[in-house]
């Protein structure tokens, strides 16, 4: 029985216009072991014919039978398997995997037919050392000459083991020696299978040739057999899909052997991260940077790790309580009496002006210039990086004002640090600094009223009488040192020796001091009474100087409020935990903070993540494409594999992964 068999088929290329016919009515059986040559003119339909026969093409009349079996039911399926079965396909210009090299080449049929790597190296080798290649197993298709790389199509071919070999024009790009050497090869093959071969240089085949068929518009002119050959039965080729591991196993070697698709990939890849990571980290800038701006009314010190104590009962922090907190860990460092934190404060010379708030030195982890403070006249300074300064600022002292331009006292920076947030600028004190600068803090925070020959004059709001109230050393407990310009609100009177009273209430206590005004200074005598220099006389003159003991009765009584900062925001929560254990009223500022323009930077942020959302996914679909495009160009790639007898699921299951991978 013929291996093949047509019975007047004909093939019709239909187009819009016209129809052409491939060949017509055409009658052939074909054998194992002949060495079938087709010749003719060019267009004659030797090519139509032969893809018929391999099954790449289908018929439209007539009937054509393989191992005796119809064929014109046929589906794509079933040609698929056909081909897989039975075709080994040469072509005239190779299709090989220029990217592969000449093992991979071969290794990739056996990969497709199913076969595991071990089994696979001995073939290869053999079929590699028939085709005579074995020096250049390792060389990449590319760099081959076109004699081998016909033999590397041909090796492919007989690896797969299937009955029939066809080859259409096979030597058509070769010089006359690579030729000769090729029909040789296919010659000395043909004897275990059926070799069917199209050419139109019939004098290169003749003494091979076991058939010469010759066709001429569409017919066959001439069947002639030349010499005697061996029907023998052949059987289809075992096969098998493809193991999942190898689709991958040659997407990957795929992915990553063409260089430039590789490079390619790498720019639309880096570009895309590029992209998505500096998005994504300036909208984390944008929200850290808005939360840094963020505000509280009651509060300037808006650190996020700032804790905020209270008693609820009001009542003042004892030793006890803080020998309780001092106890809790992950905390930098507690602030007695906190107020100051809420201030800020003035620093300057004839050079530098700084308006800054007050930290404790402990947070000062690193310095950028200079050195820790060694005395309690030395600070540090912490500066965001557009603050200005030069070398001497750690030459000449500055002065400490407080909000109300009280002088603190005259520091020296003995060093710099750098702050992250470029709104800050802050002043790290040590303890007995923080101390000092607390005195002048509470004043702002209580009520205060000065009782004077039967009036009543509210501290700091009050248009009749503007005072302030400050302790100094040279007065004497209960009594009260006043300027001269006090006279006039003592109706017509010196104020010497009247009393006054002078009262206090905050959220915490009331208390008030009963004073009698026993000094007056007038300008001459300022200095001698208070220690102030001189020329300080206008700053004070509408100054009432009371003792320590008194100031501190009345507004430097004990710790209500504390501040807590924590070390590590990592663990918050669990400090925040053990600081709720005790019976505190707990504020937490990374809680209470309010975002400055709070609904207008959350719409803000919504459009520009919404945009950032929308730029992603088109950039998404820009590389995808790019991706596609660069695939596309692989079209060779999936075309040889499907001659190969990858079926369409299998490649495209392969381009899939591919893209996957990619
Ligand atoms: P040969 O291989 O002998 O040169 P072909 O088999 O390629 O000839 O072509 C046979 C005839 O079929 C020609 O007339 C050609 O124009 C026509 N033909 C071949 N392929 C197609 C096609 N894909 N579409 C339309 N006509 C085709
Ligand atoms: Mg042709």
């Amino acid at each position: 029985m013929s291996i093949i068999k047509l019975k007047s088929v004909s093939k019709f290329y239909y187009s819009k216009k016209n129809v052409t016919s491939g060949f017509s009515k055409i009658n052939l059986e074909l054998n194992a072991g002949e060495f079938v040559v087709i010749t003719g003119e060019s267009g004659s339909g030797k090519s139509t014919l032969l893809n018929v026969i391999s099954g790449l093409d289908t018929y439209e009349e007539g009937e054509m039978y393989i191992n005796g079996l119809e064929t014109s039911h046929y589906m794509e399926e079933d040609y698929e398997n056909y081909r897989r079965k039975y075709i080994g396909n040469i072509f005239q210009n190779f299709n090989l995997v220029n990217s592969y090299t000449v093992y991979q080449n071969i290794e990739l049929v056996l990969l497709l037919n199913g076969y595991d790597k071990k089994e696979i190296k001995k073939k290869v080798l053999d079929v590699i050392k028939t085709v005579g290649l074995t020096k250049y197993k390792n060389t990449k298709a590319s760099k081959l000459s076109g004699g081998q790389k016909q033999r590397v199509a041909i090796a492919r071919a007989l690896v797969k083991d299937t009955p029939i070999i066809v080859a259409d024009e096979p030597t058509g790009n070769l010089d006359v020696k690579s030729a000769e050497s090729i029909m040789k090869l296919l010659y000395s093959i043909s004897k275990e299978k059926l070799v069917v071969i199209v050419t139109h240089n019939y004098e290169q085949v003749e003494k091979y040739a076991t058939r010469k068929i010759t066709m001429h518009d569409g017919k066959i002119i001439l069947d002639k057999k030349i010499k005697e050959t061996k029907n023998i039965e052949l059987q289809p080729s075992n096969y098998k899909n493809i193991k999942l591991f190898y689709k991958w196993f040659l997407a990957f070697r795929n992915t990553f052997n063409i260089k430039t698709k590789f490079i390619l990939l790498l720019i639309v890849y880096l570009v895309l991260t590029l992209f998505v990571f500096s998005g994504y980290s300036s909208l984390k800038k944008i929200d850290y940077d808005n939360s840094n701006i963020g505000y509280h009314p009651l509060f300037s010190d808006l650190s996020s790790n700032r804790i905020i104590l209270n008693k609820k009962d009001k009542s003042s922090f004892t030793e006890e309580d803080f020998d309780k907190l001092e106890k809790i860990k992950n905390i930098k460092s507690i602030f007695k009496n906190d107020l100051v934190l809420d201030q800020i404060f003035s620093l300057y010379n004839g050079k530098y002006y700084f308006n800054t708030k007050i930290k404790s030195i402990n947070e000062v982890k690193k310095l950028k210039e200079g050195n820790m403070p060694t005395n309690d006249n030395e600070i540090v300074l912490g500066l965001s990086k557009y603050d200005w300064y030069e070398k001497d600022i750690f030459e000449n002292e500055l002065a400490l004002n407080n909000d109300n331009g009280i002088e603190i006292g005259n520091y020296k920076i003995s060093g710099v640090t750098k702050l992250k947030n470029e709104y800050d600028t802050i002043l790290y004190v040590n303890d007995e600094t923080f101390n000092k600068i607390r005195k002048y803090i509470n004043i702002n925070y209580s009520d205060v009223y000065l009782h004077l020959n039967n009036s009543i004059y509210k501290y700091n709001t009050d248009e009749r009488l503007y005072y302030q109230i400050l302790p100094n050393d040279k007065v004497d407990n209960g009594t009260a040192l006043v300027s001269d310009t006090f006279d006039t609100y003592c109706k017509g009177e010196f104020c010497l020796n009247k009393d006054i009273e002078i009262e206090s209430k905050n959220l915490y206590y009331e208390d008030n001091v009963n004073l009698k005004i026993k000094k007056v200074f007038s300008k001459n005598s300022f200095s001698k009474k208070t220690g102030i220099d001189k020329d300080k006389y206008d700053e004070y003159s509408s100054t009432i100087f009371i003792s320590n003991d008194d100031y501190n009765k009345l507004f430097l009584k004990d710790t209500y409020q504390i501040s807590m900062f924590i070390d590590d925001m990592k663990k918050d929560k669990d400090t925040l935990a053990e600081i709720k254990k005790y019976d505190y009223n707990v504020y937490y500022m990374k809680d209470m903070m309010r975002e400055a323009n709070g609904t207008i930077n959350g719409v803000l942020k919504v459009i520009r993540e919404i945009l950032f959302i929308i730029a992603i996914v088109i950039l998404f679909f820009i590389s995808y494409f790019i991706i596609r495009i660069i695939l596309k160009s692989r079209n060779t790639y999936f075309s040889t594999i499907r001659t190969l007898g990858a079926t369409k699921r299998i490649s495209r299951c392969l381009l899939n992964i591919e893209l996957f991978i990619d």
